[in-house]
């Protein structure tokens, strides 16, 4: 009976054993699918570029390059990442018809996050040409000492949207806030940062390339013309 019974355990172990092994080559396989190693030191390379239809774009959607941040309007590096970097590679290529600029919502900062995302998706719902306008007065309003206190509120949305962008129905502005009416949107941009597996703010995509490191100018100037040859 004894060793029947220890068999038995045996037999469970070596089964479950490979079953852990199988689970362990399946997520494996399931990760080589979606991220590939380009070669590129510094960059990941997925299935397909993030689809920019709904976001805010500036330049043509279809320029042959498509970049994407994926920012939080709570997050400091990304209010240091839109000063620094994101003129430069405007003027370098957005504005010579090379690439498109798109923004994605990361959610990293919680309340906040949200409620800043919800008031941008609002905006570009209501007044599409003001939403750049509206995202970089956002940004300016993040306080530069301690970020972590709170500064996104509706009253002071509605302030920031009065200041920079007075043409914009701001009664509707405050409705859209209160009744979460661009909460799609945000949900939306939710799944694309799981999708694209983003753990970082900002992130930065070139096409299907996303780049380790945000800051390192140099790197994102080489994928974008490795890109365009
Ligand atoms: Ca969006």
């Amino acid at each position: 009976m004894g060793k029947n019974k220890n068999n038995k355990k045996s037999r469970n172990l070596v089964i479950f054993t490979l079953i852990i092994i199988l689970l362990f080559i399946a997520l494996f396989v399931l990760n080589q699918m979606t991220e590939k190693s380009t070669g590129q030191e510094g960059v990941t390379a997925f299935e397909n570029a993030p689809a920019i239809k709904d976001q805010p774009t500036l330049g043509s959607s279809d320029a042959k390059i498509s970049i994407v941040e994926f920012g939080d309007f709570k997050c400091p590096s990304c209010k240091a990442w839109g000063q620094q970097m994101m003129p430069r590679l405007v003027t370098e290529y957005v504005d010579s018809g090379k690439a498109s600029f798109s923004y994605v919502n990361v959610l990293f900062h919680g309340e906040e996050s949200e409620l800043a995302s919800l008031a941008a998706e609002s905006v570009l719902l209501q007044a599409p040409d003001d939403y750049w306008t509206f995202h970089k007065a956002l940004f300016a309003a993040q306080p530069s000492s301690n970020h972590d206190s709170q500064w996104v509120t509706v009253e002071n949305i509605l302030k920031i949207a009065e200041a920079s962008i007075p043409e914009v129905d701001l009664d509707q502005l405050e409705k859209d806030l209160n009744r979460k009416n661009a909460s799609t949107q945000v949900s939306s941009d939710v799944e694309m940062v799981k999708a694209f597996n983003v753990r970082q703010t900002p992130t930065i995509m070139i096409n299907n390339k996303q780049i380790e490191n945000p800051f390192e100018y140099n790197k994102i100037i080489e994928v974008i013309e490795s890109e365009l040859k």
